[in-house]
């Protein structure tokens, strides 16, 4: 992308939203760059455990420093630490009950990031070469409009080029929400990128906010020997999460020893100490009290991430949360420019921003381009995985619609019960007059994987007679999901 060529498609970012477009554009035959600032492709999504270096722990023994070799794909390292202290975890919880016994179970955390690191730089490559693959030109470095046709480029390797393009899309993602009063440092006060990267397991971690962020980070770290204590301003935890799935959550997580402060607001941080001290009072004000912490979580949500991008230059229009508006067809305000992912209104989700790089890349080619912002499925990777999709139960009342609800306990489903993990519940919302699905909750193991069948069904308007009369291979949980569905309109078999 020499100065001077023009794009029929340049995209500013490239994580899921943006690597995606730019793959999407090529493959549509259009001339595409994708300008990127990190050197690594994949985003907040890929790269958010970017630490240089870290340290390893084995919780009751003396930590052994370690190097940390490259730049994290930060989901998957989220995801390899959720699965390796699930690991963990069962071999020290759950094995015995499956006669599966040995001694000395330790965790080497060096091999634990050895393994992700090699996950890491596979998938990273991999971007890179599907680049290649279908030539989209990649220009390392921090992009900015001078114009809604050129973006200035400052290169990582020092230098500038300007790159233009006849459309641009916005694909810039998003950052760290603070909270007023506690700054972020990475060492005691740490985001999610900083808690990905701790040099040892803390005795106590503060987790402060119950989204799903901090809950997974909050289960990964209390798996390894954390005791952790997840402080909430709202009366709920996940708010976006049907009640009653959301209560069998919470038990759950206090089950495996979590702690849960709701509706309580940190007035106060001191980390003069060797700890930090978090004074915290009732949200509706009260009497306040300390938590002592090794680390404390912020986990307070994301904000779109526009800084320095020129969008002021150009005169893109921007809501009151830094969120910018597009059209249906995810073009600004500013003809030629378009905008996906975290960056503008809707979930804060890899899936989703991908699915808006697509459809705006239609769009761009002359297309028609389709989102439903309203099957985008949730899932919270923590043991059970809690997945759904559609209206909870509250919206689909508070939207005066008459409805049924069949639930399905996995205690009755003979997968779940012959792996000894039936703990969580299927539930299926169906409109009464229709019985058209509206939304579909489910906690169990791999409720990840499950829920797909029930995105499915929303797409295409199904009943949820048409889920409860498909045959579903036995012995799986996904059965869990039939029986709910039975449960709608007439009765499930097992309960
Ligand atoms: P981003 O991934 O934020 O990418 C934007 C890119 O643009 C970045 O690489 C940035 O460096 C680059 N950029 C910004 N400004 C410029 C500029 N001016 N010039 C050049 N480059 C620029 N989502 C899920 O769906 N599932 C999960 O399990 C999940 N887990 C998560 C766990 C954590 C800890 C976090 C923090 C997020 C998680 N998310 C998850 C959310 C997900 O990462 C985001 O929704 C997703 O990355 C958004 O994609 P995006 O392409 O819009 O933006």
């Amino acid at each position: 992308a020499a100065s001077g060529e023009e794009s029929d498609v340049v995209v500013i970012g490239g994580g899921p939203g943006g690597y995606v477009a730019a793959i999407k554009a090529a493959q549509m035959g259009l001339k595409t760059t994708c300008i990127e600032k990190r050197g690594t492709l994949g985003g907040t999504c890929l790269n958010v455990g970017c630490i240089p270096s870290k340290a390893a722990a084995q919780p009751g023994s003396d930590l052994h420093p370690r190097p940390m070799k490259s730049c994290s794909w930060g989901r998957c390292l989220c995801q390899a630490l959720l699965h390796s202290s699930h690991m963990y975890h069962e071999a020290k919880s759950s094995f015995a009950h499956h006669g599966v016994k040995f001694s000395n179970l330790e965790i080497d955390l060096p091999a634990m990031m050895a393994q992700k690191d090699k996950a890491v730089a596979g998938l990273t490559k991999g971007i890179e070469g599907l680049f290649k693959k279908n030539k989209v030109d990649y220009v390392k470095g921090f992009g900015k409009f001078v114009s809604p046709s050129e973006v200035s480029v400052d290169l990582i390797d020092g230098g500038s080029t300007t790159v233009k393009g006849k459309n641009i899309i916005i694909a810039t993602g998003s950052d760290v929400k603070s909270l007023p009063g506690v700054t972020i440092d990475e060492k005691k006060i740490v985001s999610s990128t900083g808690a990905l990267a701790l040099q040892e397991i803390p005795k106590k971690l503060v987790v402060i906010g119950a989204g799903y962020i901090g809950l997974e980070m909050g289960s990964v770290w209390n798996r390894l020997g954390s005791e952790v204590t997840v402080v909430e301003f709202a009366p709920d935890i996940v708010p976006s999460m049907d009640g009653e799935i959301r209560k069998q959550f919470q038990r759950m997580l206090e089950k495996q020893k979590m702690k849960f402060m709701l509706k309580t607001k940190v007035v106060g941080v001191d980390t003069s100490g060797s700890g930090v001290k978090l004074t915290v009072e009732p949200a509706a004000g009260g009497e306040q009290s300390v938590l002592d912490a090794d680390i404390v979580l912020v986990s307070a949500g994301r904000t779109p991430y526009t800084a320095g991008l020129g969008l002021d230059t150009i005169g893109v229009e921007m809501d009151k949360g830094g969120r910018i508006l597009v059209d249906k067809r995810f073009m600004t305000n500013v003809n030629g420019v378009y905008a996906i992912g975290d960056a503008i209104p809707g979930p804060m989700l890899a899936h989703k921003a991908e699915e808006d790089g697509v459809a705006c890349v239609e769009f761009i080619a002359g297309k028609e381009g389709h989102v439903d912002y309203d099957t985008v499925p949730g899932v919270v990777y923590t043991h059970p995985e809690v997945a759904s999709v559609g209206k909870t139960e509250e919206q689909v009342k508070a939207s005066g619609i008459a409805y049924q609800v069949g639930k399905f306990p996995l205690m009755a489903n003979s997968r779940a019960k012959a792996i000894d993990d039936a703990e969580g519940l299927v539930k299926v919302v169906a409109e009464k007059e229709t019985d058209r699905v509206l939304g579909v909750h489910i906690m169990a193991p791999n409720a990840g994987e499950i829920i797909h069948e029930a995105v499915l069904a929303l797409q295409y308007g199904a009943s949820s007679e048409d889920i409860a009369r498909t045959c579903h291979a036995h012995p799986t949980v996904s059965e869990a999901l039939k029986e709910a569905c039975l449960q709608t309109y007439t009765k499930a078999i097992h309960i």
